[in-house]
């Protein structure tokens, strides 16, 4: 599949997932090395396009942004091929204790990839950072800053990485653009939390962790602000379920209605309403 590349600033370009899967962003040195953040083994072919198709001559670093199989599932093929690997001590510790089940289950739909990449297997992140740290390529300096509060927001793991030379910052999964977002391995309060200091951070541009690429500060703080409110509307919204005060349907409506009627993967809201009602989404 070809790739949906943008390219974000000079340096940067932005696979774009169709229909709100999940981004991944190629960081380009000088010497024509990478920096990937984030990789899907399901879609390694459009990644390894994108490379090839931005002049990329090798990988030179992989970063994840958080544990979730979407961002991660590649790290077995880069570090087969030797490149470090590098993400939160919250994203190698949540994918020791929790991301076992969640691989197979993932892998279950595409069993042919087990044999396309033998031993093929959750690979922990083997560069790892505590709050914050500095990953250095010629001609790039990215801050990698740890941000989920208390240790929990959309994920265990969320880091955001910030390329000081373009002022490019790519949010992860804390920020969702155009689309639904997947709550239910978070924890929403915090998640809130985590996203206030975003609202006055600096950048030219953004990249989301799904959803369409967001030009200047103004255009980004506005999106940091949606999802704000998304989350503050649906915990509210769950909790009247608790209460008894409103039925699943009448809650899913309200979710796919005014502001979010334009969002992408809708089936997500009824996903993230059965996980809080039943622990279980799937
Ligand atoms: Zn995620």
């Amino acid at each position: 599949m070809e790739p949906a590349l943008k390219q974000v600033s000079q340096s940067v370009y932005a696979v774009v997932g169709p229909e709100g899967a999940t981004n991944f962003t190629i960081v380009k040195s000088r010497d024509g090395s990478a920096a990937l953040i984030d990789a899907d083994i399901r879609r390694i072919d459009e990644i390894e396009k994108a490379l090839e198709l931005t002049g990329c001559a090798r990988v030179s670093y992989l970063i994840d942004t958080h544990e979730h199989f979407d961002h991660t599932s590649a790290n077995f093929y880069f570090a087969q091929r030797g490149i470090p690997v590098i993400a939160s001590a919250g994203t190698a510790g949540a994918m020791r204790d929790e991301g076992g089940p969640d691989f197979e289950r993932m892998m279950k739909p595409v069993p042919e990839l087990y044999e396309r990449f033998p031993g093929l297997c959750l690979t922990l992140p083997n560069v790892l950072f505590t709050d914050s740290t500095e990953v250095s390529l010629p001609g790039v300096t990215l801050q990698l800053t740890y941000r989920a509060e208390d240790g929990h927001s959309h994920s265990k793991g969320d880091t955001t990485i910030y390329f000081e030379e373009e002022e490019v910052l790519i949010a992860g999964d804390l920020l969702y653009t155009e689309v639904h977002p997947v709550t239910f391995f978070g924890n929403i309060p915090n998640w809130l939390t985590a996203l206030k200091p975003l609202f006055e951070s600096h950048y030219q541009t953004l990249v989301p962790g799904h959803g369409p690429t967001v030009e200047g500060e103004q255009e980004g703080r506005a999106y940091f602000q949606g999802m704000y409110n998304y989350l503050e509307d649906f915990y509210g919204q769950l909790q009247e379920i608790k209460a008894g005060r409103k039925s699943t349907e009448e809650v899913t409506q309200h979710m796919l209605r005014g502001v979010y009627a334009r969002f992408g993967k809708r089936r997500m809201v009824q996903r993230n309403i059965n996980h809080f009602l039943t622990g279980r989404w799937f």
